[in-house]
């Protein structure tokens, strides 16, 4: 059978995109950093962004870690742990970035991080009963908020034959990808070899940054007799996100405003794969969050592994984050959100947290005419048509296509030498026309 590693040589990148500033010098050498669980956790009892789950636990009980507080919501929802033991004080609001307000059990940790018993999967257990027992793992698929049995349902019944780990980051700072496979590389390619066959797919592709050569070589060697394809890309933005990883890897295209299951692929995370490996490792469902902590206000950047629940001014203090902070980010610098109050707490939907001493403000001027929104875009729309949609209260059905076709990368509002904020403008359109008329083909 050919690999896909063969064919990089002729199909290996697409049009538009652009290779930003790294910035992660500081934190790319640094060991993954766990931190110590404090007094408190506000643990979120929303994954997903319309529902929140139904605590199974009431106020005042003794919880254990790995304790089920709350069931999923709906049938892709993932469920909630408890991060450690301790005692459940009351049920609350918290802040959350992706989310704003929510509801959040209140733990007070005892300090004996005592753990419900569970039970590991031997490498020998069958993938129908590591199948059967996947909907009650609490692993989540990053930003969708659905679990991972859900997506692995949605895959199989749409026969998607490949998978796709995303061990890409092509946004500036962001180091998790990199930490995990460099720190966890043998559980990486051996937790991708088994939900390859978890998720009956035929091929199973670990990408990687090209940049990353002796990494890219040691994942090899692993992966050699397993089945595992190493594939590595180039780091130009925005490589990393599902549609373009596809097109670049398979050929495959997906329809405007579809998904990467419409082509036959499931995409996930390096973040989401090492809590499957965790699972099947120990039994323990993920109750913690991997984030790259940085920017130009900490001292002390880092991979950090932090309780979900955790304050994020916990995690800057750890970090020492400068009294000069002006802007924290959750997320990459491009596609991240501002964390708009200085209570919110880490969500399982948290990647990165940079503190940054000066917050961007852009301060528009009209359109100069330079063209680079348009070249730089990787999906081949143009921005400054779409912008004007803003005024307007109708919109053409191929006007519908290019806003559906837009993946939010953000480029286009980096790239604006006038600043003005296209990308903003065109997920607001996209909004308010969607839900007004059926996508064109
Ligand atoms: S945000 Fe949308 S329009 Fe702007 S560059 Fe990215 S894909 Fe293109
Ligand atoms: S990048 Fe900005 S200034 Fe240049 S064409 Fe696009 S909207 Fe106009």
């Amino acid at each position: 059978m050919r690999r896909i590693a063969d064919w990089m040589s002729w199909n290996q990148a697409f049009d538009g995109g652009l290779y930003l500033p790294d910035e992660r010098a500081r934190t790319a050498r640094l060991p993954i950093e766990r931190m110590a669980v404090g007094e408190t956790l506000w643990v979120p009892l929303q994954v997903r962004g319309d529902e929140a789950c139904e605590p199974v636990v009431t106020a005042s009980a003794s919880v254990l870690g790995g304790q089920l507080l709350a069931g999923g919501g709906s049938v892709g929802s993932a469920a909630v742990y408890a991060p450690t033991s301790g005692r459940l004080a009351r049920f609350d609001r918290v802040w959350t970035a992706w989310h704003g307000f929510v509801r959040c059990a209140v733990l007070e940790p005892d300090g004996r991080d005592a753990w419900a018993e569970v039970r590991p999967f031997a490498s020998a257990t069958a993938a129908e009963e590591v199948r059967e027992a996947l909907p009650s793992a609490g692993i989540m698929c990053d930003r969708s908020g659905r679990s991972l049995h859900a997506v692995l349902v949605s895959a199989r019944s749409a026969r998607a034959d490949v998978l796709i780990i995303n061990g890409l980051e092509t946004e500036p700072y962001l180091t998790v990808a990199l930490r995990l496979l460099v720190e966890r590389g043998v559980e990486a390619v051996g937790a991708a070899r088994r939900l390859g066959e978890v998720g009956g797919f035929r091929r199973t592709v670990l990408a990687v940054s090209q940049r990353h050569r002796r990494l890219v070589r040691r994942l090899r060697d692993i992966a050699r007799t397993s089945g595992v394809e190493v594939v590595p890309l180039p780091d130009k933005y925005p490589q990393c996100h599902p549609l373009l990883l596809i097109h670049v890897l398979l050929d495959r295209r997906i329809a405007a405003g579809g998904s990467a299951i419409d082509a036959g692929v499931c995409v996930i995370s390096t973040a989401t794969l090492a809590a499957f490996s965790q699972w099947m490792a120990t039994g323990r469902p993920p109750v913690t969050r991997v984030l790259t902590v940085a920017g130009g206000a900490v001292a002390r950047p880092g991979t950090y592994e932090v309780a979900i629940g955790t304050p994020i001014a916990r995690v800057l203090e750890r970090a020492e984050a400068s009294d000069g902070v002006e802007c924290v980010v959750s997320g990459g610098p491009l596609t991240g959100v501002a964390v708009a109050r200085s209570d919110a707490v880490v969500s399982v939907l948290d990647t990165a947290v940079l503190a940054l001493e000066a917050a961007p403000r852009p301060g528009p001027v009209p359109c100069v005419r330079c063209g680079w929104c348009i070249e730089d875009c990787p999906v081949g729309i143009d921005p400054t048509s779409l912008v004007q949609l803003e005024g307007r209260s109708a919109c053409s059905a191929e006007e519908l296509l290019a806003l559906r076709s837009c993946i939010d990368c953000g480029l286009c509002t980096y790239v604006c030498p006038a600043e003005l904020p296209l990308a903003e403008s065109i997920a607001r359109s996209r909004a308010r026309f969607s839900s007004r008329a059926e996508v064109p083909t």
